[in-house]
Order: structure tokens, then C-alpha cells, then sequence
């Protein structure tokens, strides 16, 4: 099975992603928690990477598909997987169509994830991250807070702010992603595979319902 969560920054693409990994027993795979492991291991392509990053800037395509590809040979994919945060540019898409292709697999659902565009500034700014690189569970301290502030509930390690995740950097990685990453949803318009759904807190739908339904859809489908 493979899975391909689109959204914008901090919409809820890991949180549902880790739901449904634990549901089917595949992998969720980050691209940008490939890049943070680069960066944190004070690599050469970390520092490529990080150059951009900073910035609240996409990683160019060639760097992205080459570890997302090696990334993609690795064993645990095997029986399937899911990907937050990769494809972020149409090319990059196509890229993945050719890159499944070649492993003899396609997609089975692309779920875009579709918040208000007033509540994606308040959830980035508001995110927390778990600082232990086996845990990161993901908190939100108006939505979904620890039980201890700073501390996570799973691990009880500190948790922390990403530097991106800042006000000024957030509002680039928000132009960012309308400009390049939103055309990705027309893009799979036409193969059947797009499934839209709203993640807000308007609506009272958050990860919870939004994974159960695509659990459910994909069970039917
Ligand atoms: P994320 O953790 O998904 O919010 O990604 C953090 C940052 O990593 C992004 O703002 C980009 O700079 C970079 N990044 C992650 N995934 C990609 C991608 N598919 N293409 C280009 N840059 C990416």
C-alpha cells in the first residue's frame, strides 16, 4: 500500500500519518525528518539542506529525490509505505509515478489534507516537537497540549520549537506552499487517487475522524 499525505506545513500530515501507519504496519517516511537526521549528523548534504530549510525555502529537487529514492530502496517498504512531505512540487510527483513504477508499485490514495488558511499560521506557531529523535511525537499546545508544559507524555523528554516553525519563517514556508505544493492536488486530480478532506478545528474534525475515514476508505476501496 502506498499512501501520500499532502497538506500544508503542520495541517496534521504526520499526526495522521502516524495513525495509519500504526493501523496497516507500514512506515511513515518524513522527508523533512530525513533532512533534520543530515543536518543533526553535521553532513554535507545536511548543511546543503539546512541552507534552505533556514530559510523556510523547498530543498531543491535533486537533493530531495535522491535521498527519498535511497530512502524508497530500503527494506521496510516492502509491503508499503507512506509519505509526508514528499511530493512538495509537481516535478517531484512525477518523479515518484516513475520511482514507484520501477519498484513495481502505485499509489493507492493521495490525502489532502485541507485547513482554513487562517488557522495553518496558529497550528505551525503553536506546534512542539518531542526533542527524543526516537519518539517525536508531535503536540500542539492550544490543541492537543502535554499533560506537563514542555514535557512529553510519551518519553518524557523536553520538547522544543523548530526553528521553522517561528512566526517569519512560517509565513515563507506558507507562500511556499501555495505557489508549489498546492498545484500537487491538481496534479493527481485526473488518476483517482486524490482524496481531499477538511482537518479543522472549525468543524471539530481533527486527526482522529480524518484517519478513521481514510482507514475506512481505503478497507472499502
Ligand atoms: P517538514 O518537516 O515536512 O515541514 O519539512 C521541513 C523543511 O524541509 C521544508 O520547509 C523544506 O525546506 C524541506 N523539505 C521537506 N520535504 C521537502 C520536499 N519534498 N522538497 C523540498 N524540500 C523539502
Amino acid at each position: 500500500m502506498v499512501i501520500i499525505m499532502l497538506g500544508a506545513p503542520a495541517s496534521g500530515k504526520g499526526s495522521v500519518a502516524e495513525i495509519l501507519s500504526n493501523e496497516f504496519k507500514i512506515p511513515a517516511i518524513s522527508s523533512g525528518d530525513i533532512f533534520r537526521k543530515y543536518i543533526s549528523n553535521g553532513s554535507e548534504i545536511g548543511k546543503k539542506a539546512n541552507e534552505y530549510m533556514t530559510k523556510g525555502e523547498l530543498v531543491p529537487d535533486d537533493l530531495t529525490v535522491e535521498l527519498i529514492s535511497s530512502r524508497l530502496k530500503e527494506d521496510d517498504v516492502k509491503n508499503g509505505l507512506i509519505l509526508d512531505g514528499f511530493p512538495r512540487t509537481v516535478n517531484q510527483a512525477k518523479v515518484l509515478d516513475e520511482m514507484l513504477a520501477r519498484e513495481g508499485k502505485k499509489i493507492d490514495i493521495v490525502v489532502n489534507l485541507e485547513t482554513p488558511e487562517e488557522e495553518i499560521l496558529e497550528r505551525i506557531t503553536t506546534r512542539r516537537i518531542c526533542t527524543n529523535s526516537d519518539c517525536k511525537a508531535i503536540y500542539n499546545i492550544l490543541l492537543h497540549p502535554p499533560k506537563v508544559e514542555n514535557v512529553c507524555d510519551k518519553c518524557g523528554s523536553p520538547l522544543y520549537q523548530r526553528d521553522d516553525d517561528k512566526l517569519e519563517k512560517a509565513k515563507n514556508r506558507l507562500k511556499v506552499y501555495y505557489k508549489e505544493t498546492a498545484p500537487v492536488a491538481d496534479y493527481y486530480k485526473n488518476t483517482g487517487v486524490l482524496y481531499s478532506t477538511v482537518l479543522s478545528k472549525s468543524v471539530n474534525r481533527m486527526k482522529d475522524e480524518v484517519a478513521k475515514d481514510v482507514i475506512e476508505y481505503l478497507r472499502n476501496k
